[in-house]
């Protein structure tokens, strides 16, 4: 609190109310040295300047004896008015018993006319300033116990306050997060955990008063700072960075969000929520320590909450249509459709086409993939039953299961529900869940793939060879399938190398006896390869983009015709 007052360019706003111009100007060139000072030349006009912007005076100074509305007036209806009552009064005077007067109708103190030294003036209106400030704020829930800092409410409180008194100041608002601070507590215990907290604290609060800035302990290990604008706020980094260093925890980093000259019209608290947004940018990215919040990260900003907001909506007006991408046995001499991947594809009234890799890892950050999988997944089990009743066979498709689904306690009844509903077996519905799926949970991912299974579910790993699974996990995981990623077929006709990894994987699959299917297949070339390699499934624009269920009939009809056909 103390650091906050001696902020000398946060100016608290007084107000001076005497009819008599050389005491008003006495009084104004000594209290405008700390002081931004206004004047009134009665009580009646005081009033005014006070009604509807209040609470941003700190003090109002009053003569007692004025013309059309005297101090006493003045006091008798401040002593009815609770927002006035907020505000301090310091009485003028030079007379013993108005001084008595005016302190039994609620004044705060009095200072005597001829006025005194200045400093005792200014000592006066300070403490009292001071004392009131005290008094609004509830003590014990100012500060942080651990760090000593302002708690949160506090310190977007103390900011509202700032910007009551001084909202054109340009200033900044910054993240500071540890990260991986959790691995102290963990390693090193609690309370050594906090005692650094505490040490990080101490060397930010050093800082601030140059910087001109509060901070405050968001939660956890992260802080926030709110500044006066400056460009060089890797020193405050590097400050932390080095208390880190001196107790031997060099392997964790101080990563900053800074969101510079803060848009005052957006909510305090969205300033910063923006920061973390820059600061979560480089989350795991060893080549910066600082983000900015800058107009491409703010535009992406807009774009996920506009997708955030309008996914409800979406799934409503079927905005989201799924696409079926066939899948190809390729072990005849003619290739034969097998089954087919169901991928999601939002149509979005105002943004056009929405990629699903712009919005897949969006709403897996945040939970709303459900929402998504669920609808896909009651999508391609009425598809399945459509294009049996209309052709007489089977298609099976396979939905992507992200894991967050994974970790839902009612995704075995969800997905019995939904095939009960189309009077579907589970051998007729394939589950791709993609390799780092696997080695981010293994036993609960273990579990629950394996549950699945003893119903019938067929199990894809997706994306295969992009996760880090290791040889070993590998052989003991439950699997049918293996997809192998994309990314390996794209290169594998570069060099040698890259197609003997290709090998590599279609051999791991042999070994573990399931079959493969090779994602992303372009070329007659790249078929023909893996074909000799022994891969059995083709999944790639070769065949066929993903494509609307309508166009996808058609690819059935065709391939009935083909059979009837072969010899
Ligand atoms: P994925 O599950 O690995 O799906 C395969 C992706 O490869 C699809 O991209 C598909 O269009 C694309 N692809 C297939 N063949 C080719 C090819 O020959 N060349 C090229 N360049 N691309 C090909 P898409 O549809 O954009 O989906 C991207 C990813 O988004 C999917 O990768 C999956 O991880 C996720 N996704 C899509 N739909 C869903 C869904 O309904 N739920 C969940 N959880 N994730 C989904
Ligand atoms: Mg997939
Ligand atoms: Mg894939």
């Amino acid at each position: 609190m103390k650091k906050f007052r001696q902020n000398r360019t946060i100016k608290r706003n007084v107000l001076i109310v005497d009819d008599e111009l050389i005491n008003r100007e006495i009084l104004g060139n000594i209290l405008s040295q700390e002081y931004t000072v206004s004047y009134a030349d009665n009580a009646k006009e005081a009033l005014e300047k006070l009604a509807g912007q209040d609470s941003s005076y700190s003090l109002v100074l009053l003569d007692l004896l004025m013309p059309v509305m005297d101090g006493f007036q003045f006091l008798q209806k401040r002593s009815e008015d609770e927002a006035l009552k907020r505000i301090p009064v310091i009485v003028m005077t030079s007379e013993k018993e108005s001084e008595v007067r005016s302190l039994k109708l609620g004044a705060e103190d009095f200072i005597k006319k001829p006025f005194d030294m200045p400093e005792v003036v200014l000592a006066r209106c300070e403490r009292i300033i001071e004392l009131f400030e005290d008094q609004s704020l509830i003590k014990q829930t100012e500060r942080d116990s651990v760090t000593g800092l302002y708690t949160n409410e506090y310190f977007f409180e103390y900011i509202r306050q700032i910007e009551l008194w001084d909202s054109e100041t340009p200033r900044d608002a910054l993240v500071i997060d540890i990260e991986h601070f959790h691995l102290v507590n963990e390693f090193c215990g609690r309370p050594f955990g906090d005692l650094l907290l505490s040490k990080i604290a101490e060397a930010l609060d050093r800082e601030l008063p140059q910087m001109n800035a509060i901070a405050c302990r968001a939660n956890a290990d992260i802080f926030y700072i709110y500044a006066a604008h400056q460009v060089d706020y890797e020193s405050v980094r590097q400050t932390i960075q080095n208390v880190l260093a001196n107790f031997k925890m060099n392997n964790i980093r101080v990563r900053c969000g800074l969101w510079e000259n803060v848009d005052k019209n957006v909510e305090i608290e969205a300033w910063f929520d923006r920061a973390k947004i820059a600061c979560n940018q480089i989350r795991g990215d060893y080549t910066h320590t600082l983000a900015r919040y800058d107009k491409e990260i703010h535009a992406r900003h807009v774009f996920e909450e506009t997708l955030i907001r309008d996914l409800p909506e979406a799934i409503a007006n079927k905005d989201l249509v799924v696409y079926y991408q066939p899948k190809y046995n390729i072990e005849g001499d003619t290739p034969r459709l097998t089954s087919a991947e169901a991928l999601i594809r939002w149509n979005h009234p105002k943004l056009g086409f929405v990629n699903p890799t712009d919005f897949v890892p969006l709403f897996e950050s945040n939970g709303l993939i459900q929402k998504v999988d669920n609808f896909v997944w009651s999508e391609a089990a009425a598809q399945i039953r459509k294009w049996k009743e209309l052709f007489g066979i089977t298609v099976p498709v396979s939905v992507n299961v992200s894991r967050i689904d994974i970790l839902d306690p009612s995704l075995e009844s969800k997905l019995d529900n939904i095939l009960k509903e189309n009077g579907l077996s589970p051998s007729e519905y394939m589950l791709e869940i993609t390799e780092s799926a696997y080695s981010e949970n293994a036993r609960r991912l273990i579990e629950v793939v394996e549950n699945l299974r003893k119903k019938g579910f067929r199990i894809e790993m997706d994306d295969f060879g992009s996760g880090y699974s290791s040889l070993n996990m590998i052989t003991s995981l439950p699997i049918d399938i293996l997809k192998i990623d994309m990314s390996f077929i794209r290169n594998m006709e570069k060099d040698e190398r890259n197609m003997k990894l290709v090998e590599l994987v279609i051999d791991i699959a042999k070994f573990l006896n399931v079959p493969t299917v090779a994602e992303g297949v372009e070329t007659d070339s790249q078929l023909k390869t893996l074909k000799q390699m022994g891969c059995g499934i083709i999944q790639g624009y070769y065949f066929s983009k993903p494509v609307p269920p309508g166009e996808f009939s058609k690819v059935i009809k065709k391939e009935l015709e083909h059979r009837r056909n072969a010899p």
